[in-house]
């Protein structure tokens, strides 16, 4: 055949760079490379028979789709061979020779944000194809296209630096199949009872038959097709880790099947770590669609709402057209009706989860809240299911102990109309704040929420069960008569007139009001937010975070407290000893600006308390 000498080329720089890693890693597990091609061949396989369905013309259409895994022990090599679309010249190149495919990529930034330790980001990411360079001194990789106008073509690397492709020197049939040479310590994985563990443990679900010599290793299964019934607990947990190449267990699954509206066959899984907390980016949506049994796509959007994106599964509908493209998918209205009927389905899910096992909704609610959250500010169709989930520590909580808003509704009073929510960094910083005293007198429970993605959530709930979800720093609460009400008298209304006039004056623009008020029990004063939208602790935090550039400026509002001492004093002496009193109200409103966590520099106040003491030690 042809006689052209191999054309060289340079890997890309990345892709050298993912080969040094992997091949230099002590990572343990090295068997998985075997999981990584086989992934490849039945990724491949799975494209071919695509193709297929669309009528596409392809070469050898009458193979058996199966892959064939075989080794030679003494020359120490191992072949895997599938009969999938194949590669030409420029696919060789820029898959085998680039990273530009999503798992390199993401792994290579893992390691770059992980440092060295990339042992459990290797497991993570598996890394396809290069993996096969942990144990192989060079790599063989005959392949011919699907497509009837190419030839075969073999590609080969010994991982430094360079490949060389060349036309293949003996005619190949549809698919590829890959020759690993073994380095010498790794010369026991060309053993037959070795290859037959390892498929075993990896490739159980995967769809198309697996021979190792005359045997057939896999029994194909679809086990989202099977009913409840027949499915073990282990089966839905190793499918777990086959399907979303995972290390965790599951925390929780759904199995679902329907016939109405539309055909439904599927597996929802909730898994344990949460990856973006870990700092890995964004989570790509991974429930993968499937029209019986052929999958259609791997990670559709629109599938399910953005906040899902943390499950794993799969969903399998024969209402399906077998032909949909990425593309059409995204708007067809058989995906937005999955879409609905599974999220309805896995709301309602957990709602029973979190009725019947408290603790195993708590470890759902700790790593995924966040997205829970996220579906409330975002997806309005299922707010109040989503509403539903949500829990908080609270002024009636025990620390730690968290409570639903149903829970709080049922302790609450009967004509109360509103739920109220206090911001914070922590459940000591809420409990000496300003701002309890008043709902505590009244014997009104707080919900304490410490993230500012609760924040947004309340602003876009807005209400639960008719009930308006106000924050407790509000300037214009009416919060009705206190159980104990305040000792002592209260100050005249025309005096209280005058004397916030007066304080107003004094502090200028850095209060929008001054105004006596009734919630405050022990506290001579207190700063509320004058914003409606955001708590004045909330726009700290955004500030500190250096988020602040396009908050809206503005002031805070000054609540005074009529009937405590301090204040009255003031009310008879401004008039004569302006100067001292001055001096002391600056005080009680950085006091008041303290206590609500918003007093920034210190060093006016300090200061000031000096003079003050030393006034009070004359
Ligand atoms: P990934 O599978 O995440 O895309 P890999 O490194 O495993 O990354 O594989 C890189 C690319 O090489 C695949 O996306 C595919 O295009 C191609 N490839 C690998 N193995 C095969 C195969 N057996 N048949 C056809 N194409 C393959
Ligand atoms: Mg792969």
């Amino acid at each position: 055949m042809s006689t052209a000498a191999p054309e060289k080329h340079a890997f890309q720089a990345e892709t050298q760079q993912v080969l040094d890693i992997v091949i230099n890693s002590l990572y343990t597990d090295k068997e998985i490379f075997i999981r990584e091609l086989i992934s490849n061949a039945s990724d491949a396989t799975e494209k071919l028979r695509h193709l297929q369905l669309k009528e596409e013309a392809v070469f050898q259409a009458d193979q058996e789709l199966e892959i064939e895994v075989s080794f030679e022990e003494e020359a120490k090599t191992i072949t895997i061979r599938d009969r999938g679309i194949g590669m030409n010249r420029d696919e060789l190149m820029e898959n085998l020779g680039t990273i530009a495919h999503s798992g390199s990529k993401a792994f290579l930034k893992a390691v770059a944000e992980g440092g060295t330790k990339n042992e459990n980001v290797i497991g993570q990411f598996g890394v396809g194809f290069y993996s096969a360079f942990m144990v192989a001194k060079r790599v063989e990789v005959f392949t011919r296209s699907y497509s009837p106008d190419e030839s075969g073509l073999l590609w080969v690397s010994e991982g430094a630096g360079e490949y060389t492709i060349e036309p293949a020197s003996e005619e190949l049939d549809r698919g590829t199949k890959i020759i690993i040479h073994l380095k010498d310590e790794f010369e026991e994985f060309a053993k037959d009872w070795k290859l037959k563990s390892i498929i075993k443990k990896y490739s159980a679900f995967v769809q198309f038959p697996i021979s190792l010599g005359d045997e057939k290793i896999n029994t194909v299964q679809a086990i989202w097709l099977r009913s409840k019934s027949e499915v073990k607990e282990e089966e839905y947990k190793e499918f777990y880790k086959f399907q979303s190449n995972a290390f965790d267990e599951p925390l929780t699954w759904m199995h679902f099947s329907a016939d109405a509206p539309i055909a439904i066959n599927s597996i929802l899984y909730v898994p344990t770590e949460n990856p973006e907390r870990l700092g890995m980016g964004r989570t790509e949506p991974a429930v993968a669609l499937h029209c019986r049994k052929v999958l259609i796509d791997s990670k559709p959007d629109g599938l399910l709402p953005e906040w899902m994106r943390f499950a794993k599964g799969v969903v399998d509908s024969s209402d399906l057209p077998l032909n949909i493209s990425r593309e059409s998918m995204q708007d067809s209205s058989l995906v937005a009706k999955l879409n609905q009927v599974l999220t309805k389905r896995f709301l309602k899910h957990l709602a029973e989860i979190a009725k019947k096992d408290e603790d195993l909704y708590k470890k759902i609610w700790d790593a995924f809240s966040v997205f829970l959250k996220e579906g409330v500010a975002t997806d309005f169709t299922h707010r109040d299911a989503l509403a539903k989930l949500l829990r908080y520590e609270s002024s009636s909580t025990e620390p730690g102990k968290l409570t639903s808003l149903d829970a709080y509704l049922d302790r609450a009073q009967e004509e109360q109309k509103e739920i109220y929510f206090l911001f914070g960094q922590n459940r000591e910083a809420i409990e000496a704040g300003p701002y309890l005293e008043a709902f505590k007198a009244r014997d009104l429970e707080v919900l304490f929420v410490y993230e500012p993605i609760d924040e947004y959530v309340m602003n876009h709930l807005r209400e639960y069960q008719e009930k308006k979800l106000v924050s407790a720093d509000q300037d214009d609460l009416e919060l009705g008569e206190a159980k104990d009400q305040p000792e002592g008298e209260s100050l005249a209304e025309d005096v209280s007139k005058n004397l916030t006039d007066w304080i107003k004056e004094k502090l200028g623009d850095r209060v929008k009001e001054v105004k006596v008020s009734d919630r405050l029990v022990d506290s001579p004063a207190l700063v509320l937010s004058g914003d409606k939208f955001m708590s004045a602790q909330m726009k700290q935090m955004m500030k500190s975070m250096g988020q602040d550039a396009n908050l809206p400026e503005e002031g805070s509002i000054l609540q005074i407290n009529p009937r405590h001492p301090l204040i009255k004093k003031i009310a008879v002496s401004y008039a004569t000893r302006g100067e001292e009193m001055e001096t002391i109200i600056e005080q009680i409103f950085d006091n008041a600006r303290m206590a609500a966590g918003l007093l920034e520099d210190p060093k006016d106040m300090i200061a000031r308390i000096y003079k003050l003491l030393e006034k009070a030690s004359e």
